[in-house]
């Protein structure tokens, strides 16, 4: 029994209560309490290298994620002085920051599609399975280095803090989902590739996604469901198999994350869409889905 799963029928204002109270169950859980709630953390920015031309330009950056841990991240930005939207783009399993730049992967080129589509993009890496700090989890390294992507975007004076989404396939999707769960800044969030349960990534899968106290606390449906109000995309394609993100499971899963939306007045901010590929993101979708909400 998960004590954290959500009620359907409760009135908004319960259901906002329930989203406090979850993040900050699972904040703990992924052992990031101190580092939310602490001060701010200056980004010491470095670039490494830049490129233009493509009517955006394209750096190669660090900057501080904790106190003591440095990451790499690849931006680009729309060229001219206007201000303008920006997506954390994630990559999945055996990728990095540079393969959702690729149009010839199972990305398809999403990162570069958006570059040259007038939004500013980050890219970092999650692929990881080693701890870099003592005392920290795998799940919460990858979610704080994309929280603090999103700190690095809020703190640009060309980027509309106000337009700020995510997007991401396979491990990239599952990041996205806790991205978009636990940082509110997120108005837009596409996850592709990832939407079933917890019960079927026991079998056939890493079991990088799994922590102490996660699955006595919620399943995906309820982490999906802290994006409640925001706008929030699931693609899975139809080429997907039985162990792997199967549609029909990605259906049932929906109706699990429908309630909040529905509570809290969004119904329409919610949707799972459904292609004829397999793990794989829907370009064309993807920028339906931004051009809409961001
Ligand atoms: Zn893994």
């Amino acid at each position: 029994m998960r004590s954290g799963g959500y009620s359907p029928g409760s009135t908004a204002a319960a259901a906002s209560a329930w989203q406090t109270e979850v993040r900050a169950d699972l904040f703990v859980a992924l052992r990031l309490s101190d580092l939310v709630n602490g001060p701010g953390i200056s980004l010491r920015e470095h670039v490494v290298s830049s490129e233009t031309g493509a009517g955006y330009s394209r750096s190669e950056i660090t900057f501080a994620s904790t106190p003591t841990r440095r990451i790499n991240a690849v931006v680009t930005l729309p060229d001219g002085d206007g201000v303008v939207p920006a997506v954390v783009c994630i990559h999945g399993h055996g990728g990095d920051r540079f393969v959702v730049f690729d149009s010839a992967s199972i990305y398809k080129g999403f990162a570069q599609k958006l570059a040259g589509s007038g939004y500013a993009t980050i890219a970092i890496d999650v692929g990881q399975h080693e701890v870099y700090e003592q005392g920290r989890l795998l799940m919460g390294e990858r979610l704080w280095d994309c929280i603090r992507a999103i700190d690095w975007l809020a703190a640009h004076p060309r980027i509309d803090s106000s337009r700020i989404g995510c997007a991401g396939l396979s491990l990239g999707g599952e990041m996205a989902m806790w991205l978009g769960a636990m940082d509110t800044r997120v108005c837009a969030e596409l996850s592709a590739g990832f939407l079933t349960t917890m019960d079927q990534m026991e079998h056939n899968h890493c079991l990088c996604w799994k922590f102490d106290g996660l699955r006595e606390l919620v399943d995906y449906a309820d982490i999906y469901a802290l994006t409640a109000p925001r706008a929030l995309q699931c693609q899975n394609g139809l080429q997907e198999t039985e162990t792997q993100f199967h549609v029909p499971l990605a259906r049932r899963a929906l109706l699990q994350i429908e309630p909040a939306y529905s509570d809290l007045g969004a119904a329409g901010c919610l949707s799972l869409h459904i292609h004829n590929g397999g793990h794989e993101i829907d370009l064309p979708a993807l920028e339906l889905f931004f051009q809409r909400h961001l």
